[in-house]
Order: C-alpha cells, then structure tokens, then sequence
C-alpha cells in the first residue's frame, strides 16, 4: 500500500524502487554490490517505479552499452558524425513534392549510419537532444540557404521536435534566433509533434503555438491517432497539418480496421480545415486508396526514400521534384 501525506492542502504519494544484489553471485566486495543494485534500481524505476529488480548480469551489459553510447553520442555533434537526409512529402495537386522531412541520421565511426530509433531516446533522457535539436534547425536553415543560392525553388522543411525541446522556456526565442543568423524566413518551416505533446500545459502550448505561427511556421500533428485520441484541442491550437501514421497505412486496404480509422481521420481533419499526409506509402494500392477517400499529400518508400541533400539535388535537376521523378 502506498502512503499518503496531505501537504498545504494537496495529496502527494510517494512511492519507492529498489534493486537488488545478492553475495556472492553479484559481486564480493561492497562496491560491486552496491554498483550493481544501482544498476537495478535503474531497471525498477524505468519498467514503471514503485516496485524492486533483483540485478542480472545482463543489466550490466546493456548498462555499459548505454554507457558508450552515451559518451559516443556527445561527441557525434562534436566530431560532425551527424547527417541529415531528406524525404520528400508529395502533393497529388500540382504533381510534386511541397515538401520535405527532415529526419537525423548519425555516422557513427565503427557501426556505420544509425538510425534515429536507436539514439533519439537516449538523447532525450540525457537532455543532448536540445543542442542536437538546435544544431538540426540550424542545419536545416543552412541547406534552404544555400539551395536557394543554388536557384532551386525551396518548399518547407518539416523538423521534428521532441517534447523536451517543445517544452523549453525558450524555444521560440531559439528559433528566432536561428532564423536571424541564417537569413531564412518561418514559411519555410513546419515543426513535427506528437499529440502527447499537445496535452499538457494548454495555455502555455496555445501561446507558443500562436508565436510559432506569428513567425510563418507551420505546425503538423506526428503519428496522428496513435496518441490520446483527446480531440477537443485540435479546435484551440493553432495547427495546419495532421501525419496518418503509418502503422495504419501499413495494412490497408486489406484491413478493415485500419481502412475505418483512415476514413474517419480523414473526414475529421478536412471537417476541421487540417491537412493530411499519410505517412509510410509503400506501394500503388495503399496510395489509391486514400487519393479515393480525399487524402492528397503523401510521403513513403513508394515515391523517395529519405535521401542526403545530394541526392535530392540530383533528381531535382532532372525534372524538378515532379511525381514522375519520384516514382521512375
Ligand atoms: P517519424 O517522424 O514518424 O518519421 C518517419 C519515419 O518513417 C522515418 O524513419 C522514415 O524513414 C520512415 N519512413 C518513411 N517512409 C516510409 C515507408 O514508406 N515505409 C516505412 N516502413 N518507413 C518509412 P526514421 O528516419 O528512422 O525516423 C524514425 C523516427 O525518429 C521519426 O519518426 C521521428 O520520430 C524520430 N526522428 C527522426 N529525426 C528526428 C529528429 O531530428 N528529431 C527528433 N526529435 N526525432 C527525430
Ligand atoms: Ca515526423
Ligand atoms: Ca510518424
């Protein structure tokens, strides 16, 4: 049973976790035993706190790993191993891309290009995500600059934001900042969250919304229906885009419950004056479907894999970013 104090008023738990090593298995001398029941502890709080993990050699490795890849990670931004590629977002209207994702890739000296699920995680727990999150806008203002330079006609870039950069105090001002430094105007820019980001802290999040958009930027709602499924903000935030995940992209049309959660996002945001990009289009049958049932942007391996900005200049040479391009 948990206690409970009453403290000016409000009710606070407190709850505990606690690991466990055992002499000897574990270790012989107090200091690997009390390494390892820290270790533990860590086990106990992250699979959901309040209760106690007896240590297993196992949680020592995926410890050191997660020790190296946290020292590797810092330096990753240091030492330039960070890299961004690029996905195309298309638009059956007009016939091309109108924009792109921006999605992080990391270069990692000895294990080759890693993906974002491998190290987002780990960036947001140890806070490197904002430093990343700031090189990546800057980054990402850069490329627009010098494509312009180059006389390609620019769409937005969509970056995605993690709660904990979303949450900063200051992120409008960083992002004014960086745009000044750059030279780039806020119409070239979509910011990605997710729903669970949109729940918290209403009044505040309306404010920053409202900043955003004063600026130009666009903002799009990530991985839509997988979140809270709390509707009622969607009427007072100021929000342009919805992204269908694509894990209901993934079976369709095949399934029907997946084909029902389609529809109904679909006549909902476009009720709501959003757009929608279905996420994760792999093939011609998934894109038939939702171009019947009223989607009209797109984005997947079907028409471009996310691409360094090399490539995207190589097929952007040949025809524009025409859906032809894409698709041949
Ligand atoms: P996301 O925002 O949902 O990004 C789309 C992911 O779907 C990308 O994976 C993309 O490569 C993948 N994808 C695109 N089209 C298809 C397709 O047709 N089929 C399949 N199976 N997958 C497709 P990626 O690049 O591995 O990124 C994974 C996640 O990592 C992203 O999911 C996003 O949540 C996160 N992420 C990526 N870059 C950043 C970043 O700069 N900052 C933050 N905070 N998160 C990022
Ligand atoms: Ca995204
Ligand atoms: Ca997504």
């Amino acid at each position: 049973m948990q206690l409970h104090f009453l403290i000016d008023g409000k009710e606070l738990h407190i709850s505990g976790s606690i690991g466990i090593s055992l002499f000897p298995n574990d270790g012989e001398d107090i200091w690997t035993l009390l390494r390892d029941s820290d270790i533990a502890m860590y086990h106990a709080k992250k699979n959901g706190r309040n209760n106690c993990e007896f240590f297993k050699p196992e949680m020592n490795r995926q410890a050191k790993e997660r020790h190296s890849m946290e020292v590797a990670l810092r330096n990753a931004l240091k030492r330039g191993e960070l890299l961004l590629h690029y996905q195309p977002i298309v638009n059956i209207n007009g016939g091309k891309a109108d924009g792109f994702e921006v999605l992080l890739r990391w270069q990692h000296p000895d294990d080759g290009l890693i993906y974002p699920i491998k190290f987002i995680r780990l960036a947001e727990e140890t806070g490197m995500i904002i430093p990343i999150g700031e090189w990546l806008m800057r980054q990402s203002c850069l490329q627009i600059k010098a494509w312009q330079n180059q006389g390609y006609e620019v769409p937005r870039l969509a970056i995605n934001l993690s709660a904990i950069q979303f949450r900063q105090k200051i992120i409008v001002e960083n992002i004014v900042r960086i745009l000044d430094k750059t030279g780039v105007k806020g119409h070239y820019l979509t910011l990605e969250i997710t729903e669970s980001e949109l729940i918290e802290n209403v009044e505040e999040t309306i404010k920053t919304l409202q900043q955003l958009s004063e600026l130009g930027i666009e903002i799009s709602i990530d991985d839509f229906g997988t979140g809270y499924s709390n509707l009622s903000f969607l009427k007072r935030y100021q929000i342009n885009t919805s992204k269908i995940d694509r894990s209901f992209v993934r079976d369709i049309p095949g399934d029907p419950e997946d084909t029902a959660i389609i529809d109904a996002i679909l006549v909902m945001a476009h009720a709501l004056g959003l757009e929608v990009i279905a996420e994760g289009v792999e093939n011609e049958q998934q894109l038939a479907y939702l171009v019947l049932h009223g989607c009209t942007r797109f984005q997947g391996f079907y028409f471009s894999e996310p691409l360094p900005a090399t490539e995207i200049e190589k097929k952007w040479k040949i025809r524009g970013y025409s859906l032809l391009t894409l698709i041949s």
